[in-house]
């Protein structure tokens, strides 16, 4: 009998096939992708359910039909440069970084931007810059991008962030307050300026302003 790939990762795909995900490159990152080599050795049996897991530094790797949703939603393209806020466990970056030209990530703890380097660079990952930094305050010296995606939730989107799109730019965040309604968000650069549409509830870990001070 010829080996298919394991059971888990039939219905980790048929998961996301099922409620909804259909662009075909998602879908194909989302296999390429290996979800078990980003969560605690101690979660490795539930890497391929469909459920948010903690991480180190009090936060969370999103659930795998977020990551999908979210991707899908910024239609993505091989020229396209990305800044991702959040960096978490990178597995949302190496995703990202199957579908565009470069992704740049910030993250506000040192400890998960280092390791999250390490797991890219030995998944060759290699268009992607894992950055300790803050998303409320990213450095003017990175340029503008043609998407953006926010993986922590903020109150209000910043206009310092929303300035950093190009034209027809579009950029993906979770908004709310940390215990309350957090709602997903899709902004559009047009030439009539921002256009902006609510896609879905969600929860997400705070986005909290400045470099952490723990490690
Ligand atoms: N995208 C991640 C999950 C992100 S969890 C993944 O695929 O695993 C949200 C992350 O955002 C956390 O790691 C948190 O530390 C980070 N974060 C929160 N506020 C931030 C800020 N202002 N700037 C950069 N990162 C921030």
């Amino acid at each position: 009998m010829p080996d298919g790939p394991p059971p888990e990762k039939m219905m980790f795909q048929l998961n996301l096939r099922r409620r909804g995900i259909s662009d075909q490159r998602v879908l194909r990152a989302m296999d390429n992708v290996p979800r078990d080599a980003f969560v605690d050795e101690a979660d490795r049996m539930d890497a391929w359910r469909d459920t948010a897991l903690g991480i180190a530094c009090g936060q969370t790797i999103s659930q795998p039909f977020v990551v999908a949703y979210m991707t899908e939603r910024l239609e993505l393209r091989d020229d396209h440069r990305v800044l991702e806020i959040g960096t978490g466990s990178g597995y949302q970056a190496a995703i990202l970084s199957r579908l565009c030209r470069e992704v740049v990530t910030l993250e506000r703890f040192r400890a998960l931007a280092d390791r999250a380097r390490v797991r890219l660079k030995k998944l060759h990952c290699d268009n992607v810059e894992v950055m300790l930094g803050d998303g409320f305050d990213v450095p003017a010296d990175l340029g503008q991008f043609d998407r953006i995606m926010v993986t922590a939730a903020m109150e209000q989107l910043p206009e310092a962030l929303t300035a950093r799109l190009e034209p027809d730019g579009l950029l993906v965040a979770p908004v709310g307050p940390q215990s309350g309604r957090q709602t997903l968000i899709l902004v559009r650069q047009t030439d009539a300026g921002l256009v902006r549409k609510e896609l879905l509830d969600v929860r997400f870990v705070p986005a909290l302003p400045g470099i952490a001070r723990e490690l």
